[in-house]
């Protein structure tokens, strides 16, 4: 079994410097962390927002789509840990490949992980790794702060070592029978790049690239009641985009062309900081109520640990995120209670 690989590289920036690689010494495994978000759909919000973060390899249930080449660095650990450099005498950035797991929302999940294990497997084979001492997930290597790809895996029931078991098994195949090499694939001509050369999308239009933009609209709050997320753009998703132009006081033509699209992924990715989140420094608990609590809760709706209402009330939905949130990091106590620990962590989220 052999996947197609698609290169379609994003703009040079802050997410890609151009820098040389070296020799790739190992691979850093994560997932995106941002449920439902597909490959097509990270490689636009890189290529427009240009985040100081980045991956080479973004893997869903169709791509496996590399947003960066192989031979140049993408910031995807953070510089400041050390177990990169006390296993592999080198930072991650410098000398390891990033693979990112798209997982979530519509994406099946069976066919993403074929991918990503068979990615794997064609990365040691590329550059002579081990699966069991060359591949390294991003929790392992920050645990402070990470828990991909580890976690997602495990609420699909596979295991780190099952994972790497896995990986093995598809290696064996490359070695065993010399591999037709995988066949590397221009994206079709409906999204090539559609951001550069084949803006604007509009009515008529159909096709996976459409359907991010759906996506992105419906979480926009720009509902598409009829059809959904149906990959066509039809009179529905028009109108959509016509109500965000209008919204947004952008040109209102229907058209999705490069203003309108960096509009809408702004608005979805709108880049945050604890700044814009001050949070209490007591330690607040179920039954407590106020504008302190009404703090945590916005700050937790902002990182996706859904607290319920934010109605100042520290109830069982609060304090069901908080104890959600706690659980990703092993400094934290599963309390549900919030304290100057969690105001620390929940800070470095916002900040991410
Ligand atoms: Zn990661």
């Amino acid at each position: 079994m052999a996947y197609e690989i698609t290169r379609d590289y994003i703009r040079t920036g802050n997410s890609r410097s151009g820098q040389s690689i070296g020799t790739v010494r190992f691979i850093v495994s994560h997932d995106t962390g941002n449920p439902g978000s597909t490959a097509y759909g990270n490689r636009n919000y890189f290529n427009t927002q240009q985040p100081s973060a980045s991956a080479h390899t973004f893997i869903d249930d169709k791509y496996i789509l590399e947003i960066i080449p192989l031979n140049e660095k993408a910031w995807h650990v953070r510089s400041s840990v050390t177990g990169d450099n006390r296993r592999y005498g080198a930072n991650a950035n410098d000398a390891a490949i990033g693979v990112e797991l798209c997982h979530g929302g519509k994406i099946n999940f069976q066919e993403a992980y074929n991918r990503y294990v068979w990615y794997h497997a064609y990365l040691c084979d590329k550059f002579n790794l081990n699966p069991n001492s060359h591949i390294i997930a991003h929790a392992t290597l920050d645990p402070a702060r990470r828990t991909d790809p580890i976690n997602i895996l495990r609420t699909y029931g596979i295991s780190w070592s099952m994972f790497i078991d896995d990986v093995e098994e598809a290696l064996r195949h490359f070695n065993g029978s010399a591999p037709s090499p995988p066949r590397i694939s221009k994206p079709p001509a409906s999204e090539v790049g559609s951001v550069r050369v084949k803006l604007p999308i509009g009515e008529g239009d159909s096709g996976p690239f459409v359907r991010d933009i759906q996506q992105e609209l419906i979480k926009a709050g720009y509902r598409l009641p009829r059809y959904g997320a149906d990959g066509i753009f039809g009179e529905e998703t028009e109108n959509a985009v016509m109500k965000f132009q209008r919204d947004y006081h952008l040109a209102v033509d229907g058209l999705v062309g490069p203003i309108t699209l960096n509009k809408l992924q702004e608005v979805n990715h709108q880049r945050v900081s604890s700044t814009d989140f001050p949070l209490p420094t007591g330690i607040y608990r179920r039954g407590d109520q106020g504008d302190a609590v009404k703090q945590i809760q916005r700050a937790l709706k902002q990182i996706n640990f859904n607290p319920g209402a934010i109605d100042g009330i520290y109830g069982p939905k609060t304090e069901d995120a908080v104890r959600r949130f706690q659980s990703m990091y092993r400094a934290l106590a599963d309390d549900g209670i919030y304290g100057p620990n969690t105001r620390k962590y929940i800070r470095m989220e916002l900040d991410d």
